[in-house]
């Protein structure tokens, strides 16, 4: 497997504040870390050279992306005002939660560079899977507006750097514990990229995330998939939606090429999840979604970094991930507290219900396949 990275992801710092709230809080005498910062990337990028599954990997530095490629997912007007947000030298918080400063934007360059290189790569055929391990992550990101930590939407570029490409049809799978809103308003017009967000019941957060994340965003000709799970969800309830719901989708579309919105924040540890999936449930979707890419696309994969903010258990997790799409069945790098039962298994019928919305709302636009 391939594995792009740049040097300047690490540039971008959202500094401190109570957890994720930029600002002074003076009841608290340690100020905390945004939870999206380098240190995470750090972890991620060492577990894979460092770990077991070292030996199975290549290394490629990627690039900065030009202000025209941006432009082709985000308005003109949008991407001024965020160059100008992060030319500082203050932090600039663009709603909330996401904020930018000076060294923001070389990361988002290179976030979003890295990835269309490793989109190119697969699409060239100088790379099968390939994994575009960046920050900041992007599937918040709308053509006009920051959230959720993310500026600029890497996957989104990479989506639509493939249908320029020739690519005809795109798929997008995203199993961060966050709805893809980003990525959904993205396409949500255009029925050749359809796109699939496995995430927690969380809804609209506010004027930067109107969307809900509910089934019945549908887009257009019914190729926005929202598979939302009821809080508690682990390993069991993310393997039916891939099996039950994503699964059928992706066999009918048919996509030329399979990309995926790669999240740890679904992990039993995450602080900004209420979902349960340990370790081998990503080394198992890890395996569906390299079978997938096998079957559908001639293994051409892409896959980017979103969330995932616990940084130890967010490593063990991704490990185990590669370890999945490289079709590797006993654990190499073993989970050491996969402590957390998985209660969707006794509770099952609310994943029943969970599922059974989703497809409901899909059925009239994929018939036959629900
Ligand atoms: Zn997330």
């Amino acid at each position: 497997m391939d594995v792009f990275w740049h040097e300047d992801c690490f540039t971008h710092d959202a500094g401190h504040g109570l957890w994720e709230l930029p600002g002074d809080w003076p009841w608290l005498d340690v100020p905390e870390q945004h939870p999206e910062n380098a240190d995470r990337l750090r972890t991620m990028l060492n577990v894979l050279r460092r770990g077991p599954i070292a030996s199975r990997l290549r290394w490629h530095v990627g690039r900065a992306a030009t202000e025209d490629e941006l432009a082709t997912v985000h308005e003109r007007g949008y991407l001024d005002a965020l160059r100008a947000a992060c030319a500082g030298p203050e932090r600039v918080a663009l709603e909330e939660n996401t904020v930018v400063g000076p060294g923001s934007w070389p990361a988002i360059l290179a976030a979003a560079g890295t990835t269309l290189a490793a989109m190119e790569a697969v699409l060239d055929g100088r790379a099968t899977k390939a994994y575009a391990m960046v920050r900041p992550p992007g599937h918040h990101a709308q053509p006009g507006a920051a959230d959720g930590y993310c500026m600029v939407n890497n996957i989104a570029l990479a989506a639509a750097s493939a249908r320029r490409r020739g690519a005809a049809r795109v798929a997008i799978l995203d199993w961060d514990v966050h709805h893809g809103n980003g990525t959904q308003e993205a396409f949500l017009d255009d029925p050749d990229v359809l796109t699939i967000s496995v995430h927690m019941r969380h809804g609209s957060w506010g004027g930067s995330h109107p969307q809900t994340g509910a089934p019945d965003e549908l887009g257009a000709r019914g190729r926005n998939a929202n598979i939302e799970l009821s809080l508690g969800a682990g390993d069991s309830a993310y393997l039916r939606a891939v099996d039950e719901v994503a699964a059928p989708l992706l066999r009918t579309f048919r996509p030329d090429v399979l990309l995926c919105a790669s999240g740890f924040d679904a992990s039993a540890f995450d602080p900004n999840g209420r979902h349960n999936v340990t370790a081998e449930g990503y080394r198992a979707i890890g395996r569906r979604v390299a079978g997938l890419a096998d079957e559908l696309t001639g293994g051409r994969l892409l896959l980017t970094q979103e969330g995932g903010y616990q940084r130890g258990y967010a490593a063990v997790c991704l490990h185990a991930l590669v370890e999945g799409l490289l079709g590797i069945t006993r654990p190499l790098l073993p989970d050491p507290i996969a402590y957390v039962p998985d209660d969707a298994v006794r509770n099952a019928a609310v994943t029943d219900a969970d599922l059974a919305a989703v497809r409901a709302a899909l059925a009239p636009h994929w018939p036959g396949v629900f």
